[in-house]
């Protein structure tokens, strides 16, 4: 169970809190510019983390800016922020990248290993925007140098929660939700006692399937799936949206975050996008956290925390909008909450698992490799496939980690060949 919240004064001046099952040094309040490294620069939350920045360019320095195979477009974010570094994860890229970059000043590096190296640079905060398990070395990088984490990348954390949390409880290191919905239960929580927390509910949009029968969800193409309808990110995670299983991954991102069961986890369907997380606590009082649909707003959180600085996103018009609805999610016809509720009851090598077999699935979904609803079934079949594999034991060491992450989707790529023949 989480300790109750805290507000003691340190000696240096930085206010500790304890949040869940990490102690955080909140830095003291500085007039000087915040230095920050951005994993996974090119992408949807690299882009809106970028935006923000852009605002208040007196305010960050930015360190290092990395992405995976856009060199170009890398190259010219690096220019316009005038990073120190820019690293691109296909080595094969590493000329175009040095070319995007000639005259600049700026280094370029190359490879999973320089990422990683590029995220243990000393800065104040590393925006850990990367998709996938890919991110999980570079952010426990980041962890292992001391850099507070604003953390996008719930994948990190559902392939390898535990020992992501050990390591941030070890290093004292404050991780900063960055998704929406744990940002704002984040935002409740802070300075309350968590002993009091009843539930946390996560808000889901439903996606653009939230109204269909399973047998037009049988029929959804990629591009009816990639038309979300209240956010715009990037494509894996808009298909997760689709599937729920977007929100399956949260409800593990939530029980590591603040470390609380999953039997005290609830998702609720809310089209509207306005209600981002609910607490309800023991004395019956909920506090919730709205904002606009609009990922500039908990990264701006992030980025000023434990101050706010303004951001121009559209604000709340709550009489615009009128009224706000609610609904239980569909199990029967979204399968993937109920994976994802499985995997947390098994523990933290079936949650490795099920992210791996997602990113095989989603990805030979987008590919036109296999149908929509294939997706959720190939994952389960994953799981319980690897259940064998993974001798039930959570992964003690990154290498564990990605082994098993490898087996899975191995296992994963085996089913979906199987399921086009
Ligand atoms: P995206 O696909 O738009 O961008 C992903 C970024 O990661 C790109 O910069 C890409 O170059 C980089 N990348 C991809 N594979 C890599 C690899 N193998 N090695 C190194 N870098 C690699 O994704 P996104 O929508 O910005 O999402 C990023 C993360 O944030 C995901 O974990 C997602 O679940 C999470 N998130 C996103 C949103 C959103 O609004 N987009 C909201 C909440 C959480
Ligand atoms: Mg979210």
């Amino acid at each position: 169970m989480p300790g109750p919240t805290s507000g003691a004064v340190c000696s240096n001046g930085e206010v500790m809190v304890s949040i869940g099952a990490v102690a955080l040094d909140r830095p003291s309040r500085s007039t000087a510019p915040r230095r920050v490294t951005i994993l996974g620069a090119t992408g949807s939350i690299g882009a809106s983390t970028l935006a923000v920045i852009g605002e208040r360019p007196e305010a960050y320095v930015v360190e290092a800016v990395t992405a995976n195979a856009s060199a170009a477009r890398l190259a010219e974010i690096a220019r316009s922020v005038g990073a120190r570094v820019a690293v691109i994860g296909d080595p094969t890229l590493y000329r175009d990248l040095k070319d995007g970059l000639a005259g600049s000043g700026i280094a370029a590096a190359a490879g999973p290993a320089a990422i990683a190296e590029a995220a243990t640079r000393p800065v104040d905060l590393v925006v850990a925007a990367i998709v996938g398990a890919a991110g999980l070395a570079p952010t426990l990088a980041a962890i292992g140098a001391g850099s507070r984490i604003a953390l996008a990348n719930k994948e990190c954390l559902v392939s390898a929660g535990q020992l992501f949390m050990k390591a941030a409880g070890r290093a004292g290191i404050p991780i900063l939700p960055v998704d929406s919905e744990h940002n704002a239960i984040f935002q409740i929580l802070d300075g309350r006692p968590a002993a009091a927390v009843e539930r946390i509910t996560l808000t889901a949009s439903g996606g653009p399937f939230r109204t269909w029968s399973r047998q037009e969800m049988e029929r959804a193409t990629p591009a009816e799936a990639l038309r979300h309808p209240s956010w715009s990110m990037g494509p894996k995670i808009t298909i997760d949206s689709a599937t729920l299983m977007n929100k399956g991954l949260e409800l593990i991102e939530a029980h590591h975050l603040f470390d609380e069961p999953a039997d005290r986890l609830d998702v609720l369907i809310h089209p509207q996008s306005v209600v981002h997380g609910l607490v309800r606590f023991a004395d019956g009082s909920m506090l919730a956290s709205l904002g606009s649909p609009d990922m500039r707003t908990p990264i701006a959180h992030c980025l000023a925390w434990p101050d706010r600085n303004s951001v121009a996103v559209r604000k709340l018009d709550l009489a615009a909008i009128g009224s706000l609805t609610f609904e239980a999610p569909d199990a029967t016809r979204f399968p993937a909450l109920r994976l994802a509720r499985a995997a947390l009851d098994a523990g933290g090598w079936a949650t490795n698992m099920l992210s791996a077999a997602n990113e095989v699935a989603v990805a030979s979904f987008l590919a036109g490799r296999i149908g929509f609803l294939e997706i959720a079934r190939i994952v389960e079949e994953s799981v319980a496939r690897g259940s064998a594999i993974a001798g039930r034991r959570a992964p003690a060491t990154i290498d564990e980690a990605l082994a098993l992450d490898a087996e899975a989707r191995r296992i994963a790529i085996g089913l979906v060949e199987a399921a086009k023949s």
